[in-house]
């Protein structure tokens, strides 16, 4: 038993666990389709596992997650090995874009949004059957979250990626039902960046700490999303989250808490535009070896208090400046 859960943890070349080196089959498969969307030119590599948290946890806490970590497997072995429904729909009615918010306010999912997926957000070697996107954000639950770094709360997070692999292959699988082109996007496991693509469908923006926080469940989330064919979603281009910049420019509690000093003062430009909040190798050391830590979402002020009470006094002060 010892033996085989080291090999399914095994490193292999790109320091990923061996049952995502096993959907790579199938994910070049998709990848051969003739009309799957390509990245961009500034698209960079998705960031792989550096190490493995479950390799410092004791066999028995290993054993504890391995039920999850396979009906995850197959929620990401699902998304990528699904039925083509062509010729599909590519325009949503009214009345059915009704339906499709009732069907997804009926689900566990704390906020959705819409929109067009700049193909700068795929990651290289990945690629999406369709352009358009449904965003989903689930919140984690708080207790949990507040005992961080801890292994109830690991298994939280991946009960959480569990949930979100769930939540979207029932919506691809809606989509499919009703006519349309549907390509789920589980949260672990994903062709692209979903916080640009939540911040692109107006569902919030990047804290310091380089995670999107939200309306609805601040920091405290994980974000998955569906690929569709529809391609008359409403087009929002407001962001009216952009406040959380200067929130955050005066807290910084994120860069003075985090266990490994991973979290960059000032963020960086790369020279393919992309803006890197943290230093990855440092917090994936961090993260290995401390149940997956997630102390910046813990601390955060918008995990504590939440956005609208942040929202209130960030007002106030500004009044206060301008009167
Ligand atoms: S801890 Fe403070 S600086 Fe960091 S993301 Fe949250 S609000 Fe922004
Ligand atoms: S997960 Fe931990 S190590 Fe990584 S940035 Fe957050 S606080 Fe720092």
């Amino acid at each position: 038993m010892n033996g085989l859960i080291k090999k399914m943890f095994q490193k292999n070349k790109q320091n990923t666990p061996m049952y995502f080196e096993a959907l790579t089959g199938q994910l070049g498969q998709m990848l051969n389709h003739h009309d799957v969307v390509l990245p961009g030119k500034n698209s960079v590599k998705q960031n792989g596992f550096i190490g493995n948290p479950m390799e410092t946890l004791p066999l028995l806490k290993k054993i504890l997650m391995l039920p999850t970590g396979f009906m995850l497997y197959q929620q990401i072995k699902k998304s990528l090995t699904f039925p083509l429904n062509k010729p599909f729909k590519d325009k949503i009615s009214d009345i059915e874009f009704n339906e499709l918010k009732t069907f997804l306010s009926s689900m566990e999912i704390t906020s959705f949004g819409f929109t067009k997926v700049d193909r700068d957000n795929i990651f290289i070697d990945r690629g999406i059957l369709y352009d358009k996107a449904i965003v989903i954000s689930i919140q984690m639950p708080l207790e949990k979250i507040a005992k961080a770094p801890s292994f109830e709360t690991m298994v939280m997070i991946e009960d959480t990626y569990l949930q979100t692999g769930e939540i979207v292959n029932k919506i691809a699988d809606y989509l499919r039902k009703h006519g349309f082109g549907a390509h789920a996007g589980p949260g672990l496991g994903g062709m692209t960046n979903y916080p640009m693509l939540a911040k692109d469908a107006n569902m919030g923006e990047f804290g310091r700490h380089g995670l999107l926080i939200s309306p609805q469940s601040g920091s405290c989330h994980r974000l998955a999303a569906v690929y569709t064919s529809i391609n008359n979603f409403p087009d929002d281009k407001t962001n009216e989250h952009l406040w959380i910049k200067k929130y955050c420019k005066n807290c910084g509690l994120c860069i003075k808490k985090c266990p490994n000093k991973a979290i960059l003062e000032i963020p960086i430009t790369t020279i393919n535009k992309r803006v890197r909040h943290i230093e990855y190798n440092k917090c994936m050391s961090c993260f290995n070896q401390n149940f997956g830590c997630s102390v910046c979402i813990k601390i955060c002020p918008f995990t504590k208090s939440g956005y609208n009470k942040l929202y209130v006094i960030h007002k106030k002060n500004q009044d206060r400046i301008l009167n």
